[in-house]
């Protein structure tokens, strides 16, 4: 066998065994030279709907940690939609490349292109790295496209409605732990301060809370402490703080083997997916450890929710009057956890999978 077809094999094996770990249905690669494109969509399951998730571009340190990301981050979006009620599958994608630097029309043109293909079994919105404005590149050349600018008729930036669903997620948990669910005083990790981030600072700045901010950009650290007077916190040593609530907000995996060992917080409710490095491992050293994880494809669903809005003709209220019940979702799954003597993340998983076998069984029938 020559070099590229072994090299040709190892990729395809590697891909198929990691989709039938958590049963990926189509996992598609995208490539374009001209461009420097180098993409990856994930469609985990379509059974509620078309496959809808955000497109992330981050610089992974190589392939193998991209198809990891997006194969996790598609599963999370089909459990996001089914415990939202929404009518959605799960999917997402990732461009491989540094967003400050590498993006372009073209690529987003192209990558536009890539989606189009997939005739509507994928439909593609802003995560990580991307924005409305990118958005509108890609609705150049596809339909299959939410989150684009408001101008255009779409719903615009889902980030408001994200870290409005994150806080009410956080002020359930408060309620759920401390009895009523009021923020003022607490004090807050707010760990990245990009869309979601600083408009959740907004919330939790208004409401009284004693905020703390980090990121690995200065300029946003910057910005961020301008407009709503923050104390910003170092990037690492922050995990050892005394704090009441820590609300990661940057990347996923931030509750790891590491992390918990330091972690002294009373509740974790942030808006990065998939937060827990090992989803089994963490998610029971969390409830071991006496902390309060309000599940974050449950908490960090407003962005879904608002795209989804989007699809059926676009109402801000309408958006957010769906987000503000994920307080009460979230208040029925620390329950179930409480009662069942179950990690919180198992209960919303739960939930979310009787939703998925419930209706495929309706579809079933004519
Ligand atoms: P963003 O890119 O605007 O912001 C992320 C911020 O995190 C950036 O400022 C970045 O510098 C910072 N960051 C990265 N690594 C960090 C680290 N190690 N320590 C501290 N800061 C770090 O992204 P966003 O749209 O605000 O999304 C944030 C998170 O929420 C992501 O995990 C995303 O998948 C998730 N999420 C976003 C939405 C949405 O509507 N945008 C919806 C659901 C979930």
């Amino acid at each position: 066998m020559s070099e590229l077809k072994e090299a040709k094999t190892t990729v395809q094996s590697t891909t198929l065994a990691n989709m039938s770990l958590h049963n990926h249905e189509q996992v598609v690669f995208g490539f374009d030279e001209a461009t420097g494109l180098k993409c990856i969509i994930a469609i985990h399951n379509t059974i509620l709907g078309p496959a809808l998730g955000g497109t992330r571009m981050w610089a992974y340190a190589n392939e193998s940690e991209a198809l990891n990301d997006v194969l996790r981050l598609s599963r999370g979006m089909t459990y996001k939609a089914a415990i939202t009620g929404l009518n959605l599958g799960g999917g997402k994608a990732v461009i491989i490349g540094d967003s400050r630097k590498d993006k372009s029309e073209a690529m987003m043109r192209r990558f536009g292109k890539f989606v189009n293909s997939l005739g509507g079994k994928y439909i593609t919105a802003e995560d990580v790295g991307i924005g409305t404005k990118d958005m509108e590149y890609v609705h150049m050349e596809t339909q299959h496209v939410t989150g684009i600018p408001e101008s255009m008729g779409g719903s615009g930036d889902p980030s408001p409605v994200t870290a409005f669903g994150v806080y009410m997620g956080m002020k359930a948990s408060a309620n759920y732990r401390w009895g009523n669910d009021s923020l003022n005083g607490k004090k807050i990790v707010v760990q990245g301060v990009g869309h979601v981030g600083e408009s959740l600072v907004s919330h939790l700045v208004k409401e009284g809370a004693k905020v703390y901010i980090t990121d690995i950009f200065q300029d946003r650290l910057e910005a961020v402490v301008k407009q709503y007077g923050v104390e910003v916190v170092d990037k690492d040593a922050f995990y050892d703080m005394d704090m009441d609530i820590y609300a990661p907000c940057a990347l996923g995996a931030t509750l790891n083997d590491n992390t918990l060992e330091r972690l002294k917080c009373s509740i974790i409710a942030g808006a990065a997916n998939n937060q827990l490095a090992d989803e089994k491992i963490h998610g029971e050293a969390v409830m071991k450890k006496g902390i309060l994880y309000a599940p974050d494809f449950l908490i960090n669903a407003g962005g879904l929710i608002n795209v989804y809005t989007e699809l059926e003709g676009y109402n801000r209220n309408r958006a957010l009057s769906k987000a503000e019940n994920i307080y009460n979702t979230t208040l029925q799954i620390l329950k179930i956890s409480t009662e069942e003597n179950i990690p919180t993340y198992v209960a919303a998983n739960r939930m979310a999978e009787q939703r998925i076998e419930a209706i495929g069984k309706v579809k079933l029938s004519y």
